[in-house]
């Protein structure tokens, strides 16, 4: 008989919360475009606008500062590329992008991308062994030419090491210079103490909290100049087109709610959980030394180098013992690629590409724990067998 397996990929994506299962599947049943005039229309409408005003609550900002995207990544290409654009659009100087080396894709890839296509000038900020922002960098970088910054970037927590960036401290010293912060907080919402109205913009994701995939939002704080992307039919502000979807945007509200309400008690738990499960992986198997920083950290997130390893294949030999898990980073073409977040703490590649992300979440519980332990030396032993490449 097939067993299910142990889901310790909670980062990647955390399964539907029943709150949001009944909210989406309400929803489906019903017809009406939120943009119609019709009773219909009217009643998707208000749908779409109790989830506004209730994700903007959770958040600290009023309702009209919530604009509706497709997911994360939607929501950071927007603020990362739209407020380049208006900033730029304004005053030419406004060149500088400013972002913290251990992004996520989702921004890594804008500001790159703003860099080759646009003419940006790019500044990737160091970060320390943990993976924490430094911020004399910053404040040096701003200090040289404060008036051709276009915008900062800075995550508000890191998806694979887990690592929580000084963002109050980010945004005094942006807000000092009148510079625009964006924060990638898809891993922090639902999960630490978030308040959207310290930064300018932010980026959340629904199948982070419990919510469905492909709907996210993007917080930007009334007042601030964002280019759209996607032009049409100007439904959210004419900062973004397309008919709402409205079952995943009541789904993502209810997740968000949730997440709110069991947050205190739910990091908690994971923060125990995630930490026997560092202990207990420490002593069964050798070689093996924690990532990220120990307490400024994401509660569910335990980053792992295993010495000898290539990650890729204590993943495959985990998944084929029951046991589902993550690099946390990309593969290219096949090649097992070090992360660069990895790169940018100061490790060197041989370690970064021994790594796994075992990420805990809301269903998670101890037995998965003792599983993972029960199965780990043997794949950890078949996988030192086979070596690393080089
Ligand atoms: N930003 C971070 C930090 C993430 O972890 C992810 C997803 O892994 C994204 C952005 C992208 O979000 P989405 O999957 O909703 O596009």
């Amino acid at each position: 008989m097939a067993t299910t397996p142990v889901y310790l990929d909670h980062a990647a994506t955390t399964p539907l919360r029943p709150e949001a299962l009944a909210a989406i599947t309400a929803e489906l049943g019903e017809v009406g475009n939120p943009s119609s005039l019709h009773a219909s229309g009217r009643r998707a409408r208000r749908v779409v606008e109790e989830s506004r005003e209730s994700i903007a609550a959770h958040l600290g900002v009023s309702a009209g500062e919530v604009v509706f995207t497709s997911g994360g990544t939607e929501a950071d290409n927007l603020a990362v590329k739209g407020i380049y654009r208006a900033r730029r659009g304004a005053d030419d100087r406004r060149r500088r992008v400013l972002a913290s080396a251990v992004e996520h894709h989702a921004v890594l890839d804008p500001v790159q991308w703003l860099g080759d296509a646009e003419q940006a000038d790019v500044s990737w900020l160091a970060v320390d062994d943990l993976g924490r922002l430094r911020l004399e960098w910053l404040e040096k970088e701003i200090a040289a030419a404060p008036e051709t910054v276009a915008l900062v970037t800075v995550m508000w927590a890191n998806n694979e090491v887990g690592t929580i960036q000084p963002i109050a401290e980010v945004a005094a010293l942006c807000a000092e210079h009148g510079i625009p912060l964006h924060t990638d907080a898809v891993q922090a919402v639902g999960t630490l103490d978030v308040d959207a109205g310290t930064v300018d913009s932010l980026a959340l994701s629904g199948h982070k909290v419990g919510g469905p995939h492909g709907v996210g939002a993007v917080v930007l704080r009334r007042g601030l100049a964002v280019e759209p992307l996607i032009h049409g039919g100007g439904q959210e502000r004419d900062v973004r087109s397309g008919t709402l979807d409205t079952p995943a945007i009541a789904g993502l509200a209810a997740a968000v709610g949730a997440s709110m309400r069991d947050r205190g008690e739910r990091v908690e738990r994971l923060r125990e959980l995630r930490d026997a499960l560092v202990a207990d992986v420490l002593a069964t198997v050798d070689g093996v030394t924690r990532n990220g920083d120990p307490h400024d950290c994401l509660p569910g997130i335990a980053h792992l180098s295993f010495e000898g390893c290539e990650g890729d294949a204590l993943l495959l030999l985990l998944d084929a013992a029951g046991v589902e898990c993550s690099r946390g980073s990309a593969c290219s073409a096949g090649v097992p690629q070090p992360s660069h977040v990895l790169l940018a703490m100061g490790m060197d590649p041989v370690a970064a590409r021994s790594s796994l992300r075992l990420s805990l979440g809301h269903t998670s519980t101890r037995a998965d724990i003792d599983r993972l332990v029960e199965v780990l030396p043997a794949v950890v032993a078949r996988a030192r067998r086979a070596g690393t490449a080089r």
